[in-house]
C-alpha cells in the first residue's frame, strides 16, 4: 500500500497574516507599476487600463489562492472512499488546471486510484465543487447564465468580454446542458410549499414546436408534406396573478409575479399508470409551490388544446375554465383565412368577429360558421373547437367576475422561455438538450436560480 508522504498536515499560510498583508500589497503594488507606473493622467488610455488592471488584479488574487490551496496537502491519506463505494487508494499529489473566475488556476492535489472500478478521483476536487471537469463553480454559474440567454458562439463571446473568461463555444454548450439537466433534476426533486400570493391564482398552459434533430422524430406523424415531424412539442405552465387593475379598471398581471415550468414531455399517461403523466407532475410541481390550491379563486387558462381541459377536469377541480382570448383570436383569424383566402375580405370578416367574440363571446361566432360549414374540413374543425369551448369563452361574465381572460402572459412566456432561445435560425435540438437550455431558463426566470446555488453549495 502506498505511504502517505511526510508534511501532510495543513500548512496553510494561514499564520503569518502580517507577512501574508505585505506580499499581497508588493504584488498589487508590482502591477500596478507595470501598468501605469508615472504616467500622466493625459497619457492613459483608460479603457485598456480598466481591462489589463481587471485581469492583473485578478491574477494577483488568482496566485494568492492557488498558493494558499497549494500549500494545505490535508487531502493527502492513505486512502479515500471511491463513488463506486470502494476505497480508492493515494497515488500522488496531481496537477490540474482550472477556467475560474480569477482565470487559469493550477492547484496540485492529492489523487487517488480505485481498484474495483479503475477509476481516479480527488477529494479536494470534490470539496471545491470542482469535481464537474474543468470550469469552477463560480465560472459554470456564468457559462448557465450567459448560455441561457443566448446562442452559445455569443456566450463564448460575451464571457471573454465581460468577464475576461477562455471558454470556447462546445465547452460552454457542454457545462451549460450539464448545468441544466442538475437544476432540472433539482427541481423534480425539490418543491417548497409557499402560500398562494393573492387571492385569484392563475395558471396558463401552452404548447410550441422546437426544432430538433431528425433522429428526435423518428416515427413521429408532423407537420411536413411527407408526413415526417421537424419538431417536437415544448409544454409549459405559467403561474401569476392579476391583482393590479389597469385604467380601464381591468386585471392586469403583477409584475414580478410569473412563474413558469417547461418541457418536452408527455402529458399522455397509460390507464395502468397511478402517477401522474411527467408533464402532468411538473405542471402540479409548480402550483404546489406557488400555493396555487390554497387560492381563494383558481384559473385555468389554455389554448383550447383538449389536453389542457383533460389535465384542469382530473387535476384541478374547481378551477375555472378560460380559453385565452389571445388564442381565441388566432382561431377566428384561421377561419377566416380558410373561408376568404388572404384578401381583404377575410380580414374584414374575421375583424367582426373578433369583436363579436370579444364583447358577446363564442356564440355569434359559431352561428356565423354554421352558415360556411358547407365550405370544408377546415372550417368544420374550427366549428367544433368553437362549440366545445363555448363556456370557456364566455368573456362578458369572465370579466364581470374581475377575471383576466388574455394578458398575453401565457403567449409571452412562451415566447419569453421558448422561442427567444429555442427557435433561431439554424438551430435543431436534441430532446436532452433543450429540455437542459429551457430548465436553466424557467430556473432564472422563476427566480429558482439562485436558490439551486445555495442547495448546493449546502450539500456537505
Ligand atoms: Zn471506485
Amino acid at each position: 500500500m502506498p505511504r502517505a508522504p511526510d508534511g501532510a498536515s495543513g500548512s496553510g499560510p494561514g499564520g503569518q497574516k502580517g507577512g501574508f498583508a505585505v506580499i499581497v500589497g508588493a504584488q498589487f503594488g508590482d502591477e500596478f507599476e507595470r501598468l501605469i507606473g508615472a504616467a500622466a493622467a493625459n497619457g492613459i488610455d483608460f479603457e485598456a487600463l480598466e481591462r489589463a488592471g481587471r485581469d492583473a488584479a485578478l491574477g494577483v488574487m488568482g496566485r494568492l489562492v492557488a498558493a494558499h490551496l497549494n500549500a494545505d496537502r490535508g487531502d493527502t491519506r492513505a486512502t479515500a472512499a471511491c463513488d463506486c463505494g470502494a476505497t480508492a487508494h493515494y497515488v500522488d499529489r496531481r496537477e490540474k488546471t482550472f477556467t475560474t473566475a480569477f482565470g487559469p488556476l493550477t492547484l496540485e492535489r492529492a489523487w487517488y486510484h480505485c481498484a474495483a472500478c479503475g477509476h481516479g478521483c480527488s477529494p479536494r476536487d470534490r470539496e471545491l465543487a470542482l469535481d464537474d471537469g474543468s470550469l469552477s463553480p463560480a465560472v459554470r454559474r456564468m457559462v448557465g447564465k450567459a448560455a441561457a440567454e443566448t446562442s452559445f458562439g455569443n456566450a463564448s463571446d460575451l464571457l471573454r468580454e465581460l468577464a475576461g473568461l477562455d471558454v470556447g463555444a462546445k465547452q460552454v454548450e457542454r457545462h451549460a446542458e450539464a448545468l441544466g439537466r442538475d437544476i432540472a433534476r433539482d427541481e423534480a426533486a425539490v418543491v417548497e410549499s409557499g402560500p398562494p400570493a393573492a387571492d385569484t391564482l392563475y395558471a396558463g398552459l401552452d404548447g410550441t414546436g422546437v426544432p430538433v434533430r431528425p433522429s428526435e422524430t423518428v416515427g413521429r406523424v408532423g407537420k411536413q408534406a411527407d408526413g415526417a415531424a421537424k419538431t417536437r412539442e415544448v409544454k409549459l405552465v405559467t403561474v401569476w396573478s392579476a391583482e393590479d387593475r389597469d385604467r380601464h379598471g381591468m386585471p392586469r398581471r403583477d409584475a414580478d409575479s410569473t412563474s413558469c415550468n417547461a418541457a418536452i414531455e408527455s402529458i399522455a399517461s397509460r390507464d395502468t399508470d397511478h402517477a401522474p403523466a411527467p408533464f402532468a407532475a411538473r405542471v402540479l410541481r409548480e402550483l404546489e409551490r406557488r400555493g396555487f390550491g390554497r387560492a381563494a379563486r383558481r384559473v385555468v387558462l389554455g389554448d383550447g388544446a383538449a389536453w389542457i381541459w383533460n389535465f384542469a377536469d382530473e387535476h384541478l377541480p374547481g378551477a375555472i375554465q378560460i380559453v385565452d382570448l389571445f388564442h381565441a383570436k388566432e382561431h377566428v383569424f384561421e377561419v377566416a383565412k380558410a373561408i376568404y383566402g388572404d384578401g381583404d375580405l377575410a380580414a374584414q370578416w374575421g375583424k367582426a368577429r373578433r369583436d363579436e367574440l370579444d364583447r358577446h363571446g363564442a356564440q355569434p361566432v359559431i352561428a356565423a360558421l354554421q352558415s360556411y360549414a358547407h365550405r370544408g374540413d377546415e372550417v368544420r374543425r374550427q366549428l367544433e373547437y368553437f362549440t366545445a369551448n363555448r363556456k370557456r369563452m364566455d368573456y362578458p361574465a369572465l370579466r364581470a367576475q374581475g377575471l383576466c381572460v388574455t394578458t398575453g402572459v401565457v403567449e409571452g412566456a412562451c415566447r419569453s422561455v421558448v422561442c427567444n432561445r429555442l427557435k433561431r435560425g439554424g438551430m435543431h435540438w436534441t430532446v436532452d438538450g433543450a429540455n437542459a437550455i429551457i430548465a436553466l431558463r424557467c430556473a432564472i426566470r422563476s427566480n429558482r436560480f439562485d436558490d439551486y446555488w445555495e442547495r448546493r453549495a449546502a450539500i456537505p
